[in-house]
Order: structure tokens, then sequence, then C-alpha cells
């Protein structure tokens, strides 16, 4: 998980979320569910306070089916 705020951007697996919204409930100024129901992440890289990032992590920690990563744009994800 990055540690640079300014440097991370969140994604979703669609392949793996089933819509649970829990991501959404936790950070809502991140998570967005689309009309078929598979959260997907809002393009807020660079911008995150300290408090937004809280609020990420917690939905990364509360997702059921482990479907949210946090990349390191800087690395480009290695
Ligand atoms: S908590 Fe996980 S499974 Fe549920 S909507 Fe968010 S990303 Fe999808």
């Amino acid at each position: 998980m990055p540690e640079d705020i300014s440097a991370a951007r969140v994604q979703v697996d669609a392949g793996l979320c089933e819509g649970h919204a829990l991501c959404i409930q936790l950070a809502p100024e991140v998570f967005d569910l689309s009309d078929d129901e598979v959260a997907g992440a809002a393009p807020v890289d660079g911008q995150w306070d300290q408090g937004t990032w809280d609020n990420v992590k917690s939905a990364v920690d509360a997702c059921p089916r482990q479907a949210i990563s946090l990349l390191n744009t800087s690395t480009k994800g290695q």
C-alpha cells in the first residue's frame, strides 16, 4: 500500500466486486456505484487529504471481496 498520498491511485477490480457498497459508505467521495452495481473509483489522483486517505484505507480493509487496490503511480504499481 503506497504511503505517499499524492502518488496514490485507487482501483476496483470489477471481476471481484459484488456491489456490496461498503466502500461507498466509508469513502463516498472516492467510490461510486455504476448502473450494473459494480463499484468504480473516481479519479482523484493527487488530491486526497488525510481524511479521505483514511477513509479509503478503511474501505480497502472492509471490502469483503478484496477488490480494492491502492497503486503508487510514481512507481506504476510496482
Ligand atoms: S466494498 Fe468491495 S465488493 Fe463492495 S462495492 Fe466496494 S469494491 Fe465492490
